[in-house]
């Protein structure tokens, strides 16, 4: 997911290069915009957190960019690519790096498993079948 900062910025193609460049495939895409409760729901596990109800906010502010992306070894090459949560400690060259402004306005979202992914994936394209 490309988050509400980096597309109310213009970075979305900067950060869809990278992600291209990377030999990531696009395989799933939509712009659109989450609702404070659907927010919530997709950040559900991190309820119990004390920055979760900024988070909501946060994520249902602004137009995201939501993608299924296709490579091998796709989740942990995604996590290398978009680098640590705090952009204080993402690494040179990662996407968090270049554009995340802060450990929550963090630029984008790589799920962290292969179930993971799967149960993103359908929280955004269930019913399409582009991506079958
Ligand atoms: P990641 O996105 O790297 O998987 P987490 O799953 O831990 O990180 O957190 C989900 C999202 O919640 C982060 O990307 C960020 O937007 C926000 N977040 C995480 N930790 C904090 C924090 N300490 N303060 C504010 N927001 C946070
Ligand atoms: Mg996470």
């Amino acid at each position: 997911m490309i988050k509400p900062d980096a597309v109310a910025d213009g970075n979305t193609g900067a950060i869809l290069k990278m992600i291209e460049e990377a030999g990531f495939k696009i395989v799933a895409m939509k712009l659109t915009l989450l609702s404070d409760e659907r927010a919530g729901q997709f950040y559900e596990v991190h309820k119990e957190r004390p920055f979760y109800n900024d988070l909501k906010k946060y994520m249902s502010s602004g137009k995201i960019v939501a993608a299924i992306l296709e490579k091998d070894n796709a989740v942990a090459d995604f996590r290398k690519l978009i680098g640590a949560t705090n952009p204080e400690q993402a690494e040179e060259g990662t996407i968090r790096k270049k554009f995340a402004k802060s450990i929550e306005a963090n630029a984008v979202h790589g799920s962290d498993s292969d179930e993971n992914a799967q149960i993103e994936g359908s929280f955004f394209f269930a019913g399409t079948e582009q991506f079958a």
